[in-house]
C-alpha cells in the first residue's frame, strides 16, 4: 500500500492544491475526521472549518468553506466553493469581515439575514484560524510548498 494520498483541492476557478500528503484532517458532517492512505472509499459534505494535512511530516493548513470531500483508494478530493491555503489568506480582511459581520448580526431579524450573517462569521473565523494555524506552522520551522 502507498504511503501517501493525492490530495486534490478544487473550486470553479482554480486548483487550490494538488500533491500526495500522508494524512489529511477535516471537519465533516459527522465531526472532525482523518484519513490515512488505506482508508475506506467514502463521501461525506465538509463543514466551514479548517482542513490540514501532512506533508513530509509537515503540517500545512486551508480553510476550507464547506464542499465535499471524496476520499478514493489512492486520492483525496475536495470539492469547495470557496478554498485558500493559510498563506493566501488576507487576515486583516478577514478580521474586518467578522467585525463587520457581528454588528449587522445584531441589526438583523428576518431568520434568512441571520442566519447569512452565521455562515459569513463562519468564513471568516475558518480564514482566521487557518491563518493562525499556519503561524503556528511557520514558528515551528515548518512548512514545505
Ligand atoms: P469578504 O466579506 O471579505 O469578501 P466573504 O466571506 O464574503 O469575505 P467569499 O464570498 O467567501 O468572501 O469569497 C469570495 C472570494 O474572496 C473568494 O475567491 C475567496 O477565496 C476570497 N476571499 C475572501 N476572503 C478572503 C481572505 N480573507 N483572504 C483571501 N481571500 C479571501
Amino acid at each position: 500500500m502507498a504511503n501517501t494520498l493525492n490530495l486534490k483541492i478544487i473550486t470553479p476557478d482554480r486548483i487550490v492544491y494538488e500533491n500526495p500528503v500522508e494524512q489529511i484532517t477535516a471537519v465533516a458532517r459527522d465531526g472532525e475526521l482523518t484519513i490515512l492512505p488505506g482508508h475506506e472509499p467514502l463521501v461525506t459534505t465538509l463543514g466551514i472549518d479548517v482542513m490540514r494535512f501532512k506533508v513530509r511530516g509537515e503540517e500545512e493548513v486551508a480553510a476550507v468553506i464547506g464542499g465535499i470531500m471524496e476520499v478514493g483508494t489512492s486520492e483525496v478530493t475536495i470539492m469547495s466553493d470557496v478554498a485558500e491555503l493559510d498563506v493566501e489568506i488576507d487576515e486583516a480582511r478577514a478580521k474586518q469581515a467578522k467585525e463587520r459581520v457581528e454588528a449587522e448580526k445584531t441589526q438583523r431579524t428576518d431568520k434568512i439575514d441571520v442566519y447569512a450573517s452565521e455562515l459569513a462569521l463562519s468564513r471568516a473565523m475558518a480564514r482566521l484560524k487557518a491563518a493562525e494555524l499556519g503561524k503556528l506552522r511557520k514558528q515551528r520551522g515548518g512548512g514545505i510548498r
